[in-house]
C-alpha cells in the first residue's frame, strides 16, 4: 500500500511519460468553451482600437470646463459605430455616446447627467472634467500582439468572449482523450432493467461517465463485463484501444476478482495497486504502451473518490492542460473528527460559508456504498492519515461535489 502523496507523484510521472497529449483539432468557436487551448492567443489589433468614449455626454477639451458652470456650443454628434468628423475647438463640444470614437481635438467626456442643454446649440457644463476623463484611450487595454491566452489554458467564459472579439471562427484545442468504461460484476444489471434477487443497477457506468466529461475526456461507454475471465478478456481487449481505461469493480481479494489477471495477460505494466486512502484503498494504475488503465473499486463513492484523485489528473495531462490553481479549498472543522492512522479518508460533508470562512462537517453516510448519502452532501472532506482527533475550529481540505 502507498501513500496518496506518492500515487499520485507515480501518475503525474507516467502521464508526463506521454508528452505528445493528445493530438490538436480546429473547433467552431462556438463549441470551444471548456476545451483546452493548444495555440497562443495574441491581441489582432489595439483595444480599443480607437479613443473611445466610455459615458454619453459631451466630448470637451478639459482646459474649456476647469471653470463651471460654463456654456459651450455643440458641433455634431458622433454615435457608436461612427465618429463625427468634427473638430473640437476652444469654446465648443461634441455630443457622444457610450463606445463612440472620441473626435479630434477633445480629451475628456462630460457625462450627460452633468449637463444642461440650452437651446437651440449649445449646452451649459455643470461639472469640471479632468483630462482623459469618461474615455479610454486606443490600446488602453491591448496592444496589437500582446499576449491573452496561452497554450494549456482552459477556455472559460470571459476567454470565449476574447476569441470572439480577435475574430477567431476557429481554435486550436485538444483533441478530447477517448476514454474507455467498463463495469464489471455478476450482480450488475442495466439502467433500465429491474434487479431480481441479489442483482443492483449499474450506476458506476454514469458516475464515471459525468467525470470524465467533467474532466474534459471523451466517454466511451463498454457496458458491463462479467466475473469471468473469457468476458473480461474480449472487454478489456477492446478497451485498451482508447487513451484510458477505467474498469470498476473485480480489482478487489474476491474469489472472482479477475480484472488484475486480465491486465497481467495482456501485458498492463502495474505501477500501484493499494493506495492508503479511504474509501478506494484497491486503485490500480497500469500502462500499456500509450493507454492508461485503471481499475477502480467497485463500490459507487469508492469509484468517484479513486477517479478524482488519479484519473483526472491523467486526463488533464492528456490534454496538456496547464497546472490549474488547486480546486481544494480550505474549511474550518465544525466538530471534533476522528482520523484514521493508517488511511487519509475523503468522505462526504456538509460545508456552509459563515461570512468568514468555510465551515465543514462530516455528513451522514452508511459507508463506500452509500451513493445517496453522497448525494445529499455537498463536498468531500479530506481527514489527514493520523493517530488521534482533529478539534473543532482545525483547518481541512475540502472538495465541492462540483468540481468532482
Ligand atoms: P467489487 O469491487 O467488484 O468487489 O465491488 C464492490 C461493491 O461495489 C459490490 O457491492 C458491488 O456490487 C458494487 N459495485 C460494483 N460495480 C458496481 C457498479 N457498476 N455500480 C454499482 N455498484 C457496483
Ligand atoms: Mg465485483
Amino acid at each position: 500500500m502507498i501513500s496518496i502523496e506518492r500515487a499520485l507523484e507515480v501518475t503525474l510521472a507516467a502521464a508526463q511519460a506521454v508528452p505528445a497529449g493528445t493530438p490538436v483539432e480546429a473547433v467552431p468557436l462556438e463549441a470551444s468553451l471548456g476545451r483546452i487551448l493548444r495555440e497562443n492567443i495574441d491581441a489582432d489589433a489595439d483595444y480599443p482600437r480607437f479613443d473611445k468614449a466610455v459615458r454619453d455626454g459631451f466630448a470637451v477639451r478639459f482646459e474649456d470646463v476647469s471653470k463651471v458652470p460654463t456654456v459651450l456650443e455643440v458641433r455634431g454628434e458622433s454615435r457608436a459605430g461612427q465618429g463625427a468628423g468634427v473638430l473640437v475647438i476652444p469654446g465648443t463640444c461634441c455630443e457622444i455616446m457610450t463606445g463612440a470614437p472620441l473626435p479630434d481635438g477633445a480629451n475628456a467626456v462630460v457625462m450627460v447627467e452633468h449637463t444642461e442643454a440650452v437651446p437651440p446649440s449649445q449646452v451649459r457644463i455643470l461639472r469640471a472634467a479632468r483630462e482623459g476623463e469618461g474615455l479610454l484611450r486606443r490600446a488602453a487595454e491591448l496592444k496589437k500582439g500582446e499576449r491573452v491566452l496561452s497554450e494549456g489554458k482552459r477556455i472559460e467564459l470571459a476567454d470565449i468572449g476574447t476569441l470572439a472579439s480577435f475574430g477567431k471562427v476557429q481554435v486550436a484545442v485538444s483533441r478530447k482523450p477517448r476514454v474507455a468504461i467498463l463495469a464489471t460484476g455478476d450482480e450488475l444489471v442495466e439502467v433500465r432493467q429491474n434487479p431480481e434477487a441479489g442483482q443492483i443497477r449499474n450506476s458506476n457506468s454514469y458516475t464515471l461517465l459525468g467525470q470524465v466529461l467533467a474532466a474534459g475526456g471523451e466517454p466511451v461507454l463498454l457496458g458491463i463485463g462479467r466475473d469471468n475471465l473469457e468476458d473480461l478478456r474480449a472487454k478489456i481487449e477492446e478497451g485498451l484501444k482508447h487513451e484510458v481505461l477505467l474498469v470498476s469493480g473485480g480489482v478487489s481479494m474476491g474469489k472472482y476478482d479477475f480484472v488484475e489477471n486480465v491486465f497481467a495477460e495482456y501485458g498492463v505494466k502495474i505501477l500501484f495497486e493499494s493506495v492508503a486512502m479511504k474509501p478506494g484503498k484497491p486503485t490500480v494504475l497500469g500502462t500499456r504502451g500509450d493507454t492508461f488503465v485503471f481499475g477502480l473499486p467497485g463500490n459507487p463513492v469508492s469509484t468517484i473518490v479513486a477517479f478524482r484523485m488519479f484519473v483526472t489528473p491523467v486526463i488533464r495531462s492528456l490534454l496538456k492542460a496547464a497546472e490549474r490553481t488547486s480546486d481544494t479549498l480550505r474549511a474550518r472543522l465544525e466538530e471534533p473528527t476522528k482520523c484514521d492512522s493508517a488511511r487519509t479518508a475523503i468522505v462526504p460533508a456538509l460545508v456552509r460559508f459563515d461570512g468568514v470562512s468555510y465551515c465543514i462537517k462530516t455528513a451522514p453516510w452508511k459507508g463506500s456504498s452509500d451513493l445517496a448519502g453522497l448525494s445529499r452532501a455537498n463536498a468531500m472532506v479530506v481527514i489527514p492519515k493520523a493517530e488521534g482527533t482533529l478539534k473543532a475550529g482545525e483547518w481541512v481540505d475540502f472538495l465541492s461535489l462540483e468540481s468532482l
